[in-house]
């Protein structure tokens, strides 16, 4: 790759960089990784039509719930590292501790070119890892996103989901919620230019009611609080998961 000023710099991707070339920003990444993100004008194929139609639920345990019954769990790949990751993060807050004191003494004994920071590298090593693992933990769930995402556009035409809004606006300080807020922007977000990519369409619909209705007779059974899994809907007599029925009424919506 040639960049002004600069010159060639050798580079690895996994995916051919096809179209004309827009511009290009270097980043420097956390963990000393330079990552060019190439903006470019290209024409993408659509995929074919698969007259299918979804509506999707999204959760907390479940990330993501399909009208067709299909549960997509959270996963969490953060607990899944965070052995690791802790064991790096109790290293890098005693050694940044141990640096700051050495730091202090050079400037106490007037020192001509007091240490800094960057100075103890085993301080810099601690603060490495815990980046790499931070930077792993983020790329597994931005993968395991993109999968879905790729998923739903090559299976259905229409893809409904709710407006986020409402269930942003539920306050819960637990990591768990915040995780999965994270992801229902990101999931939205990669729905939205992946149905313009490729053909498909993205609805959004408000999400009144969505977990009180009976997807099969419209019946209003009332307001069902966070508890309730599954409810058995009095006036036609069917059992609803409570996360499917909402999924089918966001598709009904
Ligand atoms: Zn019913």
């Amino acid at each position: 790759m040639k960049l002004p000023k600069i010159g060639f710099v050798r580079f690895k991707s996994g995916k051919k960089v096809t179209g004309k070339i827009k511009n290009v920003t270097i980043r420097l990444s956390s963990t000393g990784k330079y990552y060019a993100i190439v903006l470019v004008d290209a024409d993408i194929k659509e995929l074919p039509k698969a007259n299918n139609s979804v509506g999707l639920d999204i959760g907390v345990a479940d990330l993501m719930i399909t009208s067709d019954g299909v549960k997509h769990p959270t996963i969490r790949f953060d607990q899944i590292l965070a052995k690791k990751k802790h064991y790096w993060e109790k290293r890098l807050a005693r050694r940044r501790l141990q640096a700051q004191k050495e730091i202090a003494w050079d400037k106490h004994n007037k020192a001509l070119v007091p240490r800094e920071l960057s100075d103890f590298k085993n301080y810099q090593k601690a603060r490495l890892m815990v980046a790499k693992y931070s930077e792993k933990i983020a790329n597994q769930r931005n993968n395991y996103l993109h999968l879905l995402t790729k998923q739903l556009v090559k299976q259905y035409d229409v893809i409904k989901i709710e407006d986020l809004k409402t269930k942003n606006l539920m306050k819960n300080h637990q990591l768990a919620r915040a995780i999965a807020n994270q992801s229902w922007r990101e999931l939205r977000s990669q729905l939205q230019y992946k149905c313009d990519w490729y053909g498909k369409q993205l609805v959004i619909v408000n999400p009144r009611k969505t977990s009180q209705i009976c997807s099969s007779c419209g019946y209003d059974d009332g307001k069902h609080t966070l508890e309730i899994r599954q409810w058995t809907c009095p006036n036609c007599g069917i059992n609803h998961d409570r996360d499917i029925n909402a999924a089918k009424n966001i598709l009904n919506a």
